[in-house]
């Protein structure tokens, strides 16, 4: 049996009429770029997190980079100052930090949770540090009340890459909405994904959202009228109407990644493969489900002979990186165990659970003759 580690294909096909329908309503409108698609999107997504306002832009990093840029403006941070976030992220996350021309400073998730701890983010601040970025990897919650006091109380902005956890909640509150502003990355790959790169922000604050629009068109408030050094970061309308489409269905392809999830936490009972802790109060959506070995490359291999594709979520950590090359002799002992450790097993809305059980089945054959 194949199984592969996730395919847009099908997911597409899933959706195949909703979506012909959207793409032909584009085709047809003659207008491509902020329109009525994008604005329908904006409010849909918007409602659907619970914030106030959702900007669209070109992509998650744009995403990033535009929500950090509008803090800084709109609150006269320098060059230099300082936001706290995890050393094992997507090297996204940090590329928007400097490229605003401030610092990152990285921290090591707890080992056994992979969260952050309270102690340590106290720890870290200084007269500089301006923000907090929660990374919600893997489509689980990062914060928790904790961490929002700490935000309040050293005036922080807490920042939300809710590039993977699209639909997650806390309390009933859904990430994307439980900090200053978010952002939100559409690749296809992710739990909500477009037909290209695709991005937004979401905020309850209105300055924010709107420095967010002028400086992804140009820097333009008004049409050439230019405020900023702006660039040129916009969700195309195709996208828009592709990304309306596939929210209605959001909540389902969770609900199936769950299921999933079930299966796997039920029937892997390999005592060479471990999973970080799940807390009973988490809505993990799984964008990811990692899996850790020290013997992950040859686990890897094993699973490809059987036809079973993973994908490493990811290999080299930011700060082993060579654009990185000031942090290379920094040490982050968990950040390196994990992305030396870690493999992502096939997840998606359209793995069967014939295929799961293949998997399960699969991985606890592994290594018992060594
Ligand atoms: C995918 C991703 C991004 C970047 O999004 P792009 O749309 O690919 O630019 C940022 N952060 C995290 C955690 C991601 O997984």
């Amino acid at each position: 049996m194949q199984v592969p580690f996730l395919s847009l294909k099908d997911i597409t096909a899933k959706y195949a009429d909703e979506l012909h329908e959207a793409v032909l309503r584009v085709t047809d409108s003659g207008w491509y770029l902020q329109g009525n698609e994008n604005k329908r999107f904006e409010e849909d997504y918007a409602k659907y997190i619970g914030t106030k306002y959702c900007v669209g832009v070109a992509n998650g990093l744009q995403a990033l980079e535009l929500m950090i840029r509008a803090c800084k403006i709109l609150n006269g941070w320098n060059d230099g100052d300082e936001i706290i976030v995890q050393a094992n992220t997507y090297i996204a996350t940090i590329l928007s930090i400097s490229q605003n021309n401030l610092k990152p400073v990285l921290l090591d998730p707890n080992p056994d949770t992979l969260e952050l701890d309270v102690e340590a983010i106290e720890k870290a601040i200084t007269p500089k540090t301006r923000g907090l970025m929660l990374v919600h990897l893997y489509g689980r919650c990062l914060y928790n009340e904790k961490i929002g006091e700490i935000c309040k109380n050293h005036n922080l902005k807490l920042f939300e890459d809710n590039a993977q956890a699209h639909g997650c909640s806390y309390s009933g509150r859904k990430t994307g909405s439980l900090g200053t502003v978010a952002a939100h990355s559409f690749y296809p790959g992710k739990n909500l994904g477009a037909f290209g790169d695709a991005g937004a922000i979401t905020t309850n604050d209105e300055k924010i959202a709107n420095l967010v629009r002028v400086l992804g068109n140009y820097g333009s408030s008004k049409k050439y009228v230019f405020d900023y050094i702006g660039e040129n970061s916009r969700l195309s309308e195709m996208d828009a109407a592709v990304l309306d489409v596939k929210l209605k269905h959001l909540d389902d392809d969770n609900n199936r990644r769950k299921q999933i999830a079930k299966m796997y936490y039920k029937g892997i009972k390999n005592p060479l493969i471990r999973w970080p802790e799940i807390k009973a109060d988490e809505s993990n959506v799984f964008h990811i489900f990692p899996v850790f070995t020290e013997r992950r490359d040859e686990l890897q291999q094993y699973l490809k002979e059987k036809e079973i594709g993973t994908i490493i979520h990811y290999p080299i950590p930011p700060h082993k990186q060579t654009a990185y090359k000031e942090w290379n002799n920094l040490s982050f002992p968990v950040t390196e165990k994990i992305h030396a450790e870690e493999l992502s097993l096939p997840m998606g809305p359209t793995l069967t659970d014939e295929q799961v059980r293949y998997v399960i089945d699969i991985l606890n054959s592994w290594g018992e003759k060594a």
